[in-house]
């Protein structure tokens, strides 16, 4: 026998028994992100390198060591699977000139790929959702952000089970300054740091803090704040952003130590995290990049996004028991004898015509053998043709999830009989 081929290690196949659950949590996404007027935008999902190192920054876990980068064996150019879906989204704005005299409120959907350890809820090709809002400075609109997450979480059942945190970053010099003073402090412990810790000393001192080794937790703890490196048009932005949160009902718990391991990020950055995922707690996650339209060759022009993790939130809502059970077709079509299968399937044909979703048995099979595939698919009825139907223009509509009896009724009556049972 030939050697099967497999699918790639940390890449996953959405069977049918589960593509369901993903359809209604989609489906969800979809008509939240409409309620708050954001527009789908469609970006490959191949990229030139320099774009995701531009703009996520050279000294990143992303470009460091996850980036699915090849060579185009044609023009040799180094191309990569978008790692994140901001990077492509900028650029198509900037391509496309679409804050010409214009904001923008955006959304994207789709794989995203990352060469990382596969494990529960960190996958190498995942699925995020994303927004981008573009042209407004804030700090009002980032607050639309935060209720608008807040809200996906109240419609998916999941308002329990997550936390929000903030933090700010500040502007450049602010992060200079305090970058400055970071790295004097930890020279100062530097026997203490681990081997990441080191190498991050001098290229991204503040990623020092995102460490999530235990041992390093009271090194971080003491080391200098950026909220203490503010000046006021920076600690007014945070403080107007808070505002806004409060005054909006919506819990929060401040994280000096929140980073973000992208360094387009500025200001207001945020994550919505869970303690029922194990160390994969992220669920969203964005912030503030004001340089980055114009680090990518636009005309300069403020944004805030947020990226999610979809897995994980499916994870949530499994462990949460708020995904819907299948819900099955309304009909499953039983035939059988001389005449049935085309009579049957043009009885399919009127019933979708009135609505309903029918699956048609073909092929063989005794009237008990489909009987079990009708029960087995979740049909809420089976709707049985045999030659005596035929011959007589009738079906027998057979309820199978209610306590009410079969009929026989005239072929142009089956579409009503359904409905009228089903209410
Ligand atoms: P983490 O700290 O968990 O590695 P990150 O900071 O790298 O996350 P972002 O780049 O901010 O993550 O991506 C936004 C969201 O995408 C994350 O909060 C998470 O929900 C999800 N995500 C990131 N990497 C993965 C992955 N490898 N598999 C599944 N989901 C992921
Ligand atoms: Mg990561």
């Amino acid at each position: 026998m030939t050697q099967k081929i497999q699918a790639i290690r940390g890449m996953n196949d959405v069977l049918p028994a589960d593509s369901h659950q993903w359809e209604y949590f989609e489906n969800i996404l979809r008509g939240w992100l409409a309620d708050y007027g954001y527009q789908n935008i469609r970006t490959p999902i191949v990229e030139e390198t320099r774009l995701f190192v531009r703009s996520i920054g050279e000294v990143t876990d992303i470009v460091e060591k996850e980036m699915y980068s090849f060579t185009d064996s044609l023009n040799g150019d180094s191309l990569t699977l978008r790692p994140e879906g901001t990077a492509g989204t900028l650029r198509a704005v900037v391509e496309h000139n679409l804050l010409y005299n214009a904001t923008q409120r955006l959304w994207y959907m789709g794989p995203m790929f990352r060469h990382e350890r596969p494990q529960k809820g960190r996958y190498r090709q995942f699925h995020q959702i994303g927004i981008e809002a573009l042209g407004f400075a804030g700090p009002d609109i980032d607050a639309e952000i935060i209720l608008m997450t807040a809200d996906l979480w109240k419609r998916l059942g999941l308002a329990d089970s997550v936390e929000l945190q903030l933090n700010t970053l500040g502007n450049k010099d602010e992060r200079a300054a305090h970058r400055e003073a970071l790295i004097a402090y930890l020279e100062r412990h530097h026997d203490m740091l681990d081997e990441d810790g080191k190498r991050r000393l001098y290229s991204n001192p503040l990623r020092v803090l995102d460490t999530k080794n235990p041992a390093l937790q009271e090194i971080c703890n003491a080391a200098p704040r950026l909220t203490d490196y503010l000046g006021d048009e920076s600690r007014a932005h945070y403080e107007g952003w808070k505002a806004m949160i409060d005054g909006l009902g919506i819990r929060y718990v401040e994280n000096p130590r929140l980073v973000r391991g992208l360094d387009y990020y500025n200001q207001s950055v945020f994550e919505w995290v869970t303690t029922e995922l194990g160390a994969q707690g992220t669920v969203c996650a964005g912030g503030r990049y004001d340089g980055l339209v114009e680090q990518l060759g636009g005309k300069p022009a403020p944004g805030i996004g947020f990226g999610m993790g979809l897995e994980r939130v499916m994870l949530l809502l499994q462990e949460k028991n708020r995904l819907p059970a299948s819900r099955g077709v309304d009909v499953y079509l039983v035939q059988q004898g001389a005449g049935a299968p085309l009579y049957a399937m043009q009885l399919a044909a009127s019933l979708r015509a009135a609505g309903l979703s029918v699956i048609q048995h073909c092929g063989e099979g005794s009237f008990k053998s489909q009987m079990k595939k009708a029960d087995g698919c979740g049909a809420q009825f089976a709707v049985i043709v045999g030659e005596n139907e035929v011959a007589n223009a009738t079906a027998v509509v057979k309820p199978l999830r209610l306590e009410a009896a079969q009929e026989t009724v005239a072929l142009a009556a089956v579409a009503e009989t359904i409905t009228r049972i089903k209410a």
